[in-house]
């Protein structure tokens, strides 16, 4: 028998959730990003599932390009963050890639570059996030030394990255949106601005290419959920089982530290399932887990290779019964990524893309 964690990658919801992204923007087309092992699910298989229907994808780095093209897969790749250094123009070249330019030296490089195809680029504004991209009176100068050069990069569009599209207050998001139309206008540019929160809940920044990451995997980025944002589906469920059962008496230590204190008589499970695997240790005692598709909570200290459950309301569960640490049950009940991100005082994009290689990943 094997250890009975599984990260169960459900393809059909990757593409529900593909589709749902394109249908909120039906004038847009939608790179779907498959950076960091495509947020932890996989970037070969998810690519391989998104194929049919996807007309681009985007990763952060070379060598998820590369990984993706041994995959198979022909579509076009953006490499968000461009090249890391001018001898990586090589390889955009010969894996037809797309890039990104955010800096000075990757414009310098990529007009000195002779590719034998002209590279499409998208040149990075930073409207606001001050973390990648060309001030916005920079990117004009920019802007026009890679439209004088046709034979070096070609199909050029805008792209800029929203600090704030998740957040219930739209004012700064306004602020973005605002520098990026004026420029858009004054160079006659196509846009690539939105990412998953812009996709669902700000369609007037939808632009010629959207970026839905983390929607794709089922997580809801917004502060305050839409009616989109709820048709989102779970694509991973990460499943394991109890190990073991611990009757204690009322007031009892369980775990590193002794910090959960069995408040009554007890049953603690033992959850094969910790922080070697991924799992957040910042998980606090309340946070939820599925038994048996029946919420229950952590209880103690998460450990390297298992954590504790408190099981005294559930009389059935025993040593085999399922555990669902985020996803969907057996038995069909869900527990989302984003409320277990909650309790762990962090985002679901650190979970999803937190789970370590030694927990297997089975595909529907
Ligand atoms: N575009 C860029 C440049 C990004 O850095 C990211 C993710 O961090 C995305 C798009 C996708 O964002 P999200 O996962 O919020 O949809």
């Amino acid at each position: 028998m094997a250890r009975p964690l599984v990260a169960h990658i459900d393809l059909d919801a990757l593409r529900h959730n593909y589709r749902l992204a394109c249908e909120l923007a039906p004038n847009s087309r939608s790179v779907a990003v498959l950076k960091a092992d495509a947020y932890g699910h996989g970037a070969a298989r998810c690519a391989q599932a998104l194929q049919d229907e996807a007309p681009a994808f985007a990763v952060a780095a070379i060598e998820e390009a590369v990984q993706l093209r041994k995959a198979g897969i022909e579509a076009p790749i953006v490499l968000l963050e461009g090249i890391f250094s001018p001898d990586e123009l090589e390889l955009v070249d010969e894996l037809g890639l797309w890039m990104a330019i955010h800096s000075p030296w990757q414009l310098e490089a990529a007009l000195a570059h002779h590719p034998r195809h002209p590279i499409p680029v998208w040149l990075k504004v930073d409207s606001g996030m001050h973390r990648l991209g060309f001030a916005p009176q920079d990117a004009e100068a920019a802007w026009q030394r890679l439209r004088e050069a046709p034979d070096r990069v070609t199909d050029l569009h805008l792209m800029s990255h929203f600090a704030t599209a998740d957040l219930g207050d739209f004012e700064y998001f306004r602020r973005q949106h605002a520098v990026l139309q004026t420029l858009a206008e004054r160079l006659d540019a196509p846009l690539c601005l939105a990412n998953s929160p812009t996709v669902l809940s700000h369609p007037e920044a939808h632009g010629d290419w959207n970026r839905p990451g983390v929607m794709l995997y089922g997580s809801d980025p917004l502060e305050l959920s839409c009616d989109a944002s709820r048709r989102l589906r779970p694509v991973m469920s990460l499943r394991t089982e109890i190990i073991a059962v611990r009757e204690l008496a009322s007031g009892e230590p369980v775990g590193y530290g002794g910090r959960f204190i069995t408040p009554d008589r007890s049953r603690i499970g033992v959850v094969a399932c910790g922080y070697g695997d991924g799992y957040d240790r910042h998980a606090i005692d309340g946070t939820p887990v599925l038994v048996d598709g029946q919420r229950t909570t952590i209880a103690g200290k998460v450990s390297m290779d298992m954590l504790t459950v408190d099981l005294t309301h559930l009389p059935d569960a025993g040593i085999g019964s399922e555990v669902v640490m985020w996803g969907t049950s057996r038995h069909g009940s869900e527990l989302s990524v984003d409320e277990v991100a909650r309790y762990c005082d962090t985002i679901s994009y650190t979970l999803l893309t937190g789970v370590l290689p030694r927990v297997p990943r089975r595909y529907n």
